[in-house]
């Protein structure tokens, strides 16, 4: 499982885009395995001697993550990342939806090349009969249960505030002029007697947190 050979040395492998390799190999050295922003591990790479594989001498910083279990057993590249954050969510669905892979071929008589670049360029898809028959009797492609919206719940003047060291009085300053739901649907009660109607719980249903102004405003 090893990338390349990219960059200086081998200026014209697939991976390369505007001198730099799309892929971000080689990776540095590390001591220990972090998260990224985007919530995929940037893995921890010990510093070894380089060994020859082929033409080229490469270390650590070249392997392509993986599972030596399933590369055994399947006998290919495969390569095994770990992401573990809720972004990844986003990422999962795009996959599910995005639609199998597909090639396109033409059957012709003559030798003659007939380049169409618009034709190539249009992106074709290729959608099977149970997928077509799903997509033409408008049946949903995702389904949304319920919300999960989370009320403050605190005594008078108890409600948590979070600050960074050193900013805790700009932190309070903030929050003495922000509402929580809580204090806010105390405020919504004031002005508005159609509230007086639903219990704290339930007024996600009828209201929405607006969070710049926090305040409830109707539906
Ligand atoms: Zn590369």
């Amino acid at each position: 499982m090893v990338h390349g050979p990219c960059g200086i040395i081998n200026p014209n492998a697939p991976c390369m885009k505007d001198d730099e390799c799309s892929k971000q190999f080689p990776k540095a050295f590390r001591e220990e395995t972090e998260e990224n922003v985007n919530g995929y591990s940037v893995y921890k790479r010990r510093c070894i001697e380089p060994v020859r594989v082929g033409k080229h001498y490469i270390d650590n910083r070249w392997i392509v993550p993986y599972n030596p279990w399933l590369s055994k057993k399947y006998n290919a590249h495969i390569n095994v990342e770990v992401c573990a954050s809720v972004k990844s969510v986003k990422y999962l669905y795009k996959y599910v939806y995005k639609g199998h892979d597909a090639a396109s071929i033409t059957l012709k008589n003559d030798d003659r090349v007939n380049h169409d670049e618009i034709l190539n360029f249009l992106d074709g898809r290729y959608v099977i009969a149970p997928e077509a028959m799903w997509r033409l009797s408008e049946f949903s492609m995702s389904d949304k249960s319920h919300t999960v919206i989370r009320l403050a719940v605190h005594l008078p003047e108890q409600q948590a505030i979070f600050f960074k060291e050193r900013q805790e009085n700009e932190a309070v300053e903030r929050a003495s002029i922000k509402d929580t739901t809580l204090t806010a649907w105390f405020k919504l009660n004031l002005i508005d007697e159609e509230a007086h109607e639903y219990y704290y719980a339930d007024i996600p249903q009828y209201y929405v947190f607006d969070k710049p102004s926090t305040k409830w405003q109707k539906r």
